[in-house]
């Protein structure tokens, strides 16, 4: 019997539990290591922020559904992780040993590389549900006295899509709050021009979004480097292609939500051979640790080089697509190996996003992820909110029934018609172990 432990219940590692449950046979254990018991849905944060949605309408209770489907769970979270030992520590001081582990621990935030940065400093975030519940709190302050906005993401940042989503939502919903008209918006960036995405634009990302922009009157800069959160003021330099500073900015703001760079969590980070210097764990085009072969890794914790030099730092995204290919690959190399094979599976890693701005949005599918590409499209139009709501209800039930099915690559297939898209799929897998899938 092989004991394989998924660190981290978030998009990534709940499915990626579900789908080694599928996989593998009921002699097998799987376990999961997480900070809690509730799942929560990361793309619905701007809607929480906004109060179109509260924290029961996007979160998930994991114990019963894990029950049914015999994975374990550990809630306690973990203090370290031990590679050369095959085991974690938990925060309780408790010892969860593996055969294989698959980490999926998400981000962790790096507000303190910037002074004043942060919710717990002069700025909002919706990166974690509980930061989207205080950042209602701060819209509704907003509301009641409105002032100058700044919404964006800073150096180092690869989540884009979010940033600008909660731009248009924040707009959308001041403007039903009939105070739009009072709040001066300007989003603030490091991409070296608008719709990069950390991914050098995605078909026509630019255009649109320069236009959505425009359309919605939010300002914006590029190319800029945020030097620290003061006062209600962020004090920004932007920054010209030889490196120097261009044009320094002071805006000031009653209300402001700028993504952080991402790092690896605590648990993993500085681990020799495991991860790179930010704590993102290294991996093979299997998703195996170089070092550590027994070691997978999945979702945003995982190490991905940017994508080329721009004047301030910028990544490249991790998103939903990406995420479902990795697990799949994951879960049929760790099957591979259970059975005595080498793995083989290897994740498409192509970008298919939804960007909801509350009464419409874009989506783009990038194929592959880095550029020049063969599939290299984006659309606009109401039809991408109501896709996006679609989403966020397809993936909620989907973690509440315990099944592994694949959305994006359904809405890729299907809905866009993308067949080149297609990742590997459970008939792949009941091939690669030569029966049937359950
Ligand atoms: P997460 O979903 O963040 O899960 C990580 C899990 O690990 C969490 O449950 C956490 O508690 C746990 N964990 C962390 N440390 C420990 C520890 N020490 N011990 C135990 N457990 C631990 N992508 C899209 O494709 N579409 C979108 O619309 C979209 N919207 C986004 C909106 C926002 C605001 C953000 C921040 C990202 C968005 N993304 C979107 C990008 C990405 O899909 C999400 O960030 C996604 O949640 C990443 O999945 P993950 O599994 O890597 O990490």
């Amino acid at each position: 019997m092989a004991h394989v432990v998924v660190l981290g219940a978030g998009l990534g590692g709940t499915i990626m539990a579900y789908e080694l449950r599928d996989l593998l046979g009921r002699e097998h254990r799987i376990s999961v290591v997480n900070k809690g018991t509730k799942y929560a849905f990361v793309p619905s944060n701007p809607w929480v922020a906004v109060g179109w949605r509260d924290r029961d309408a996007v979160s998930v209770d994991l114990e019963p559904v894990f029950r049914r489907r015999q994975i374990d769970l550990h809630p306690q979270g973990a203090r370290r992780v031990d590679p050369k030992g095959k085991s974690i520590e938990l925060m309780d001081g408790t010892v969860v040993a593996y055969d294989y582990l698959v980490i999926a621990t998400g981000p962790d935030l790096a507000f303190d590389e910037i002074p004043g940065f942060g919710p717990e400093a002069e700025t909002n975030s919706v990166c974690f549900i509980d930061h989207a519940l205080d950042a209602r709190t701060a819209f509704d302050r907003l509301v009641a006295n409105p002032g100058p906005v700044v919404i964006g993401a800073v150096q180092g940042a690869s989540c884009f899509g979010p940033a600008y989503e909660f731009a248009f939502i924040l707009d959308k919903a001041l403007r039903d709050a009939r105070v739009r008209d009072r709040v001066p918006m300007t989003f603030v960036t490091p991409e070296p021009y608008i719709g990069h995405l950390g991914l050098d634009g995605v078909g026509d990302t630019k255009g649109l979004l320069e236009s959505q922009l425009r359309n919605r009157h939010i300002k914006w800069i590029t190319n800029a480097r945020v030097d620290k959160f003061e006062s209600g003021h962020l004090f920004a330099s932007e920054i010209a292609e030889d490196g120097s500073v261009a044009r320094a900015h002071d805006l000031p703001f009653a209300y402001a939500m700028m993504l952080p760079a991402f790092r690896g969590v605590e648990a993993v980070r500085g681990i020799e051979g495991l991860t790179n210097p930010r704590g993102f764990i290294l991996a093979d085009k299997y998703q195996r640790n170089p070092a550590f072969p027994e070691v997978f890794s999945v979702g945003v914790c995982v190490a991905i080089p940017p994508l080329g030099k721009t004047p301030v730092p910028v990544g490249v995204p991790k998103t939903g697509f990406m995420i479902e290919s990795m697990v799949t690959a994951t879960a049929q190399n760790i099957a591979s190996l259970i059975a005595g094979r080498q793995p083989t599976a290897v994740p498409t890693w192509n970008a298919v996003c939804l960007a909801d701005f509350g009464d419409g949005g874009i989506a783009f599918v990038a194929q592959p992820q880095i550029p020049p590409r063969n599939v290299n499209w984006s659309s606009e139009g109401k039809w991408v909110h109501a896709a996006k709501i679609g989403f966020e209800k397809y993936f909620l039930h989907k973690i509440e029934s315990g099944r592994s099915e694949p959305f994006y690559e359904k809405l890729a297939l299907q809905v866009l018609g993308i067949e080149k898209l297609k990742a590997v799929s459970l008939e792949d897998t009941s091939q690669i172990l030569g029966q049937k899938v359950r």
